[in-house]
């Protein structure tokens, strides 16, 4: 099957920038689910999309049935592609995605590496290109933090603090910026609550498989 670049799920279209993590999470279904997702096959096989590849083929999907949001999801972090992310945005913004409103809403899900990633602040390039970044924290206890996201070394001492960081960022540039924890026995959910609202972010709890990916 094709790898798909872009993905339907609910209302939104998903968009499928690279396969590529800087963390191995350890309740990330990418492998189990062998790169599918609900039947759509997640595995660039190393080719990721170039922005007018995504412009062209969200411009034939909107025209074949129009969705209300636009997601950068996929099996990898879509900040590991932050220049191309933020070409898509504009592209949609600039009204060059023929036939998709340039005001649809757009998220990013993530984990929330993109200040190491990019080496600057990530969320505030992000202003008036994203509306919503939903960021996969999953704990407010930076060694649990370590257990479940497992990052590459070079992420390790630094990852935690610069997520809480993006968040932060974050929610002063978006319309809704959520901090999200999978169900997992021994989350302390209050905790991991405060947290969020000390941040200035949504705290949010999903199921283990709601929305397995992007972070
Ligand atoms: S859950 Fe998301 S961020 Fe974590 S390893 Fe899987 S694809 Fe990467």
């Amino acid at each position: 099957m094709e790898p798909a670049i872009v993905y339907r799920y609910g209302q939104g279209a998903y968009i499928n920038l690279t396969n590529r993590c800087p963390t191995a999470c350890a309740f990330c279904i990418k492998r189990r689910w062998e790169m599918d997702y609900r039947g759509s096959n997640l595995d660039l096989g190393g080719a990721e999309p170039s922005p007018a590849e995504i412009a062209a083929k969200l411009s034939s999907e909107y025209a074949a049935a129009p969705f209300r949001e636009m997601v950068f999801c996929g099996y990898g972090e879509p900040a590991m592609r932050f220049t191309e992310l933020k070409e898509v945005c504009r592209l949609l913004r600039a009204g060059s995605v023929a036939g998709v409103p340039r005001d649809l809403r757009v998220r990013l899900n993530t984990n929330g590496l993109a200040d190491l990633l990019t080496g600057r602040d990530a969320a505030a390039e992000l202003a008036g290109l994203v509306d919503s970044v939903h960021v996969s924290l999953n704990t407010p206890d930076p060694a649990a933090w370590l257990e479940m996201m497992r990052p590459a070394p070079q992420y390790a001492e630094k990852g935690f603090e610069s997520v809480l960081t993006f968040i932060r960022s974050a929610t002063a540039v978006m319309k809704e910026t959520v901090a999200t924890a999978v169900e997992k026995p021994g989350l302390d959910r209050e905790r991991f609550a405060a947290l969020a609202r000390e941040l200035g972010a949504e705290p949010r709890f999903r199921p283990m498989l709601e929305e397995e990916n992007g972070g």
